[in-house]
Protein backbone atom coordinates (compact mmCIF):
# COMPACT_ATOMS: atom_id res chain seq x y z
CA UNK A 1 0.00 0.00 0.00
CA UNK A 2 1.49 3.42 -0.66
CA UNK A 3 1.89 5.43 2.20
CA UNK A 4 0.97 9.28 1.88
CA UNK A 5 1.44 11.65 4.02
CA UNK A 6 -1.40 13.81 5.03
CA UNK A 7 -1.83 17.63 5.19
CA UNK A 8 -3.77 19.84 6.61
CA UNK A 9 -4.30 22.98 4.90
CA UNK A 10 -5.90 26.11 6.12
CA UNK A 11 -7.85 28.81 4.29
CA UNK A 12 -8.65 32.34 5.61
CA UNK A 13 -10.35 34.02 2.90
CA UNK A 14 -10.96 37.28 3.13
CA UNK A 15 -10.51 37.51 7.05
CA UNK A 16 -7.30 38.69 8.54
CA UNK A 17 -5.85 42.09 8.86
CA UNK A 18 -1.92 42.51 10.47
CA UNK A 19 -3.47 41.54 13.94
CA UNK A 20 -4.63 37.87 12.62
CA UNK A 21 -0.57 37.22 12.49
CA UNK A 22 -0.63 36.47 16.30
CA UNK A 23 -2.29 33.51 15.39
CA UNK A 24 -0.04 32.65 13.22
CA UNK A 25 2.37 32.88 15.79
CA UNK A 26 0.17 30.84 18.06
CA UNK A 27 0.11 28.27 15.94
CA UNK A 28 4.07 28.36 15.45
CA UNK A 29 4.80 28.44 19.11
CA UNK A 30 2.40 25.27 19.73
CA UNK A 31 3.27 23.03 16.49
CA UNK A 32 7.08 23.78 18.01
CA UNK A 33 6.67 21.13 20.55
CA UNK A 34 5.01 18.35 18.33
CA UNK A 35 7.93 17.25 16.24
CA UNK A 36 6.42 13.84 15.78
CA UNK A 37 3.90 15.39 13.88
CA UNK A 38 2.39 12.78 11.15
CA UNK A 39 1.27 15.62 9.05
CA UNK A 40 2.19 18.66 6.87
CA UNK A 41 0.89 21.82 7.81
CA UNK A 42 -0.48 24.89 5.68
CA UNK A 43 -1.65 28.13 6.12
CA UNK A 44 -3.26 30.53 3.26
CA UNK A 45 -3.59 34.24 4.59
CA UNK A 46 -5.06 36.43 2.22
CA UNK A 47 -2.17 37.83 -0.51
CA UNK A 48 -2.08 41.17 1.52
CA UNK A 49 -0.49 39.03 4.26
CA UNK A 50 1.41 36.61 2.53
CA UNK A 51 4.55 38.89 2.85
CA UNK A 52 4.35 39.42 6.48
CA UNK A 53 3.57 35.99 7.27
CA UNK A 54 6.52 34.57 5.39
CA UNK A 55 8.94 36.29 8.22
CA UNK A 56 6.29 35.53 11.46
CA UNK A 57 6.67 31.54 9.65
CA UNK A 58 10.18 31.32 9.55
CA UNK A 59 12.10 28.42 11.45
CA UNK A 60 8.81 26.70 11.13
CA UNK A 61 7.37 23.69 9.94
CA UNK A 62 4.29 25.69 8.71
CA UNK A 63 4.45 26.41 5.37
CA UNK A 64 2.47 29.39 3.29
CA UNK A 65 0.11 29.16 0.63
CA UNK A 66 -2.02 31.52 -1.25
CA UNK A 67 -5.98 31.74 -2.55
CA UNK A 68 -6.27 32.45 -6.43
CA UNK A 69 -3.90 32.99 -8.91
CA UNK A 70 -4.15 34.30 -12.31
CA UNK A 71 -3.06 32.11 -14.98
CA UNK A 72 -0.74 34.17 -16.79
CA UNK A 73 3.06 35.67 -15.53
CA UNK A 74 2.60 39.43 -16.02
CA UNK A 75 0.45 41.41 -18.10
CA UNK A 76 -2.20 44.06 -18.21
CA UNK A 77 -4.66 42.37 -15.43
CA UNK A 78 -5.05 44.72 -12.98
CA UNK A 79 -5.93 43.62 -9.24
CA UNK A 80 -4.70 40.18 -10.25
CA UNK A 81 -1.81 38.11 -8.88
CA UNK A 82 0.18 35.94 -10.74
CA UNK A 83 1.52 32.29 -9.39
CA UNK A 84 5.27 34.03 -10.04
CA UNK A 85 4.51 36.85 -7.61
CA UNK A 86 3.19 33.70 -4.97
CA UNK A 87 5.89 32.75 -5.20
CA UNK A 88 8.16 35.42 -4.82
CA UNK A 89 6.48 36.21 -2.23
CA UNK A 90 6.72 33.20 -0.07
CA UNK A 91 4.19 30.82 -1.02
CA UNK A 92 4.82 27.48 -1.97
CA UNK A 93 1.23 26.43 -2.42
CA UNK A 94 -2.32 27.91 -4.14
CA UNK A 95 -5.79 27.06 -4.09
CA UNK A 96 -7.40 27.38 -7.35
CA UNK A 97 -11.01 26.15 -8.22
CA UNK A 98 -12.48 27.03 -4.56
CA UNK A 99 -16.17 26.86 -5.21
CA UNK A 100 -16.63 30.65 -3.60
CA UNK A 101 -14.64 31.54 -6.85
CA UNK A 102 -16.31 28.85 -9.47
CA UNK A 103 -19.66 30.72 -8.16
CA UNK A 104 -18.48 34.34 -7.38
CA UNK A 105 -16.49 34.57 -10.31
CA UNK A 106 -17.98 32.04 -13.03
CA UNK A 107 -14.48 30.00 -13.03
CA UNK A 108 -14.98 27.81 -15.53
CA UNK A 109 -12.84 24.06 -15.20
CA UNK A 110 -11.11 25.07 -18.00
CA UNK A 111 -9.89 28.11 -16.34
CA UNK A 112 -9.07 26.20 -13.22
CA UNK A 113 -6.78 24.19 -14.88
CA UNK A 114 -5.04 27.17 -16.46
CA UNK A 115 -4.55 28.37 -13.54
CA UNK A 116 -3.18 25.04 -11.99
CA UNK A 117 -0.67 24.83 -15.12
CA UNK A 118 0.11 28.42 -14.26
CA UNK A 119 1.08 27.18 -10.23
CA UNK A 120 3.18 24.60 -11.65
CA UNK A 121 4.91 27.07 -14.05
CA UNK A 122 5.76 29.00 -11.03
CA UNK A 123 6.54 26.04 -9.20
CA UNK A 124 3.48 26.09 -6.60
CA UNK A 125 1.57 22.86 -5.44
CA UNK A 126 -2.19 23.72 -7.04
CA UNK A 127 -4.53 22.87 -4.55
CA UNK A 128 -7.62 21.79 -6.97
CA UNK A 129 -11.08 22.13 -5.45
CA UNK A 130 -14.10 20.31 -6.50
CA UNK A 131 -17.84 19.56 -5.20
CA UNK A 132 -21.01 19.56 -5.74
CA UNK A 133 -24.01 21.36 -4.57
CA UNK A 134 -26.37 20.78 -2.44
CA UNK A 135 -29.10 20.30 -5.38
CA UNK A 136 -27.02 18.27 -7.16
CA UNK A 137 -26.30 16.03 -4.47
CA UNK A 138 -29.72 15.73 -3.80
CA UNK A 139 -30.34 15.02 -7.52
CA UNK A 140 -27.65 12.03 -7.34
CA UNK A 141 -25.30 13.73 -9.66
CA UNK A 142 -21.90 13.85 -6.90
CA UNK A 143 -20.05 11.67 -8.33
CA UNK A 144 -21.01 13.09 -11.96
CA UNK A 145 -19.80 16.53 -11.41
CA UNK A 146 -16.97 15.30 -9.58
CA UNK A 147 -15.73 13.24 -12.44
CA UNK A 148 -16.36 16.03 -14.58
CA UNK A 149 -14.76 18.68 -12.69
CA UNK A 150 -11.41 16.41 -12.52
CA UNK A 151 -11.16 16.01 -16.17
CA UNK A 152 -11.56 19.92 -16.34
CA UNK A 153 -9.96 20.94 -13.80
CA UNK A 154 -6.47 18.76 -13.63
CA UNK A 155 -3.33 19.49 -16.21
CA UNK A 156 -2.19 16.70 -17.62
CA UNK A 157 0.86 15.23 -16.26
CA UNK A 158 -0.15 16.83 -13.37
CA UNK A 159 2.11 14.98 -10.51
CA UNK A 160 1.70 13.90 -6.58
CA UNK A 161 4.38 16.53 -5.80
CA UNK A 162 3.01 19.35 -7.57
CA UNK A 163 -1.08 18.77 -7.06
CA UNK A 164 -3.26 17.76 -4.74
CA UNK A 165 -7.31 17.86 -4.98
CA UNK A 166 -9.53 18.90 -2.27
CA UNK A 167 -12.99 17.38 -2.29
CA UNK A 168 -15.42 20.08 -0.66
CA UNK A 169 -19.21 19.30 -1.41
CA UNK A 170 -20.31 23.06 -2.03
CA UNK A 171 -23.35 22.64 1.16
CA UNK A 172 -21.21 21.86 3.71
CA UNK A 173 -18.34 24.76 3.20
CA UNK A 174 -19.31 27.09 6.48
CA UNK A 175 -22.55 25.22 7.68
CA UNK A 176 -21.60 23.13 10.00
CA UNK A 177 -22.96 20.31 7.66
CA UNK A 178 -20.95 17.03 6.97
CA UNK A 179 -21.21 14.55 4.79
CA UNK A 180 -21.37 11.01 6.50
CA UNK A 181 -17.84 9.34 6.43
CA UNK A 182 -19.38 6.17 4.01
CA UNK A 183 -20.27 9.11 1.47
CA UNK A 184 -16.61 10.88 2.23
CA UNK A 185 -15.44 7.40 1.70
CA UNK A 186 -17.59 6.66 -1.79
CA UNK A 187 -16.36 9.89 -3.21
CA UNK A 188 -12.79 9.86 -2.03
CA UNK A 189 -12.04 6.38 -3.38
CA UNK A 190 -14.04 7.66 -6.56
CA UNK A 191 -11.62 10.66 -6.85
CA UNK A 192 -8.45 8.02 -6.58
CA UNK A 193 -10.29 5.86 -9.51
CA UNK A 194 -10.63 9.02 -11.96
CA UNK A 195 -6.54 10.21 -11.38
CA UNK A 196 -6.09 6.79 -12.31
CA UNK A 197 -8.09 7.23 -14.89
CA UNK A 198 -6.19 10.89 -16.07
CA UNK A 199 -2.73 10.39 -14.59
CA UNK A 200 0.21 8.01 -14.42
CA UNK A 201 -0.63 4.92 -11.53
CA UNK A 202 2.59 6.56 -9.74
CA UNK A 203 0.96 9.98 -9.83
CA UNK A 204 -2.82 8.72 -9.22
CA UNK A 205 -1.59 6.29 -6.25
CA UNK A 206 0.20 9.24 -4.19
CA UNK A 207 -1.40 12.52 -5.06
CA UNK A 208 -3.19 13.62 -1.71
CA UNK A 209 -7.08 13.75 -1.57
CA UNK A 210 -8.17 16.58 0.75
CA UNK A 211 -11.97 16.62 2.41
CA UNK A 212 -12.91 20.14 2.96
CA UNK A 213 -16.10 21.12 4.25
CA UNK A 214 -17.07 22.31 8.16
CA UNK A 215 -14.03 20.39 9.33
CA UNK A 216 -14.08 21.24 13.36
CA UNK A 217 -11.86 19.92 16.40
CA UNK A 218 -15.25 17.83 17.11
CA UNK A 219 -15.21 16.05 14.23
CA UNK A 220 -11.38 15.84 12.35
CA UNK A 221 -10.75 12.23 14.01
CA UNK A 222 -13.76 10.59 12.16
CA UNK A 223 -13.10 12.62 8.90
CA UNK A 224 -9.73 12.40 8.96
CA UNK A 225 -9.75 8.81 9.69
CA UNK A 226 -11.57 8.11 6.74
CA UNK A 227 -10.03 5.54 3.94
CA UNK A 228 -8.57 7.85 0.61
CA UNK A 229 -8.81 11.15 3.34
CA UNK A 230 -5.20 12.63 3.25
CA UNK A 231 -5.56 15.41 4.96
CA UNK A 232 -8.21 18.61 5.09
CA UNK A 233 -8.63 21.77 3.83
CA UNK A 234 -10.10 23.89 6.87
CA UNK A 235 -12.03 27.64 6.21
CA UNK A 236 -13.83 28.68 9.65
CA UNK A 237 -11.78 26.75 11.99
CA UNK A 238 -8.26 27.65 10.60
CA UNK A 239 -8.09 31.31 11.88
CA UNK A 240 -7.79 29.87 15.70
CA UNK A 241 -4.98 28.59 16.21
CA UNK A 242 -6.42 26.56 19.09
CA UNK A 243 -8.79 25.15 17.15
CA UNK A 244 -6.59 24.42 13.76
CA UNK A 245 -3.56 23.00 16.16
CA UNK A 246 -6.73 20.55 17.32
CA UNK A 247 -7.46 19.20 14.00
CA UNK A 248 -3.98 19.20 13.11
CA UNK A 249 -3.31 16.76 16.02
CA UNK A 250 -5.82 13.95 14.69
CA UNK A 251 -2.61 13.49 12.92
CA UNK A 252 -0.63 13.52 16.38
CA UNK A 253 2.16 10.56 16.05
CA UNK A 254 1.25 9.14 12.83
CA UNK A 255 3.16 8.82 10.06
CA UNK A 256 0.88 8.70 7.58
CA UNK A 257 -2.86 8.52 6.73
C1 LIG B 1 -13.32 26.12 2.71
O1 LIG B 1 -13.79 27.19 2.43
O2 LIG B 1 -12.41 25.65 2.01
C2 LIG B 1 -13.85 25.42 3.87
C3 LIG B 1 -13.65 24.15 3.96
O3 LIG B 1 -14.55 26.18 4.79
P1 LIG B 1 -15.14 25.68 6.20
O4 LIG B 1 -14.11 24.82 6.86
O5 LIG B 1 -15.41 26.93 6.98
O6 LIG B 1 -16.38 24.90 5.91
Amino acid sequence: MTTIRPLVAGNWKINGLTAQLAELQALKDRLASEPALGADVLVCPPATLLAQARWALRGSMIALGAQDCHPLPSGAHTGDISAEMLADAGASSVIVGHSERRTDHGETDALVRAKAEAAHRAGLTAIICVGETEKERRDGETLEIVKRQLRGSVPEGARATDTVIAYEPVWAIGTGLTPTPEDVAEVHGFIRAELGQLLAPREADRMRILYGGSVKPANAKELLSVKDVNGALVGGASLKADDFYAIVSAYRGENAA
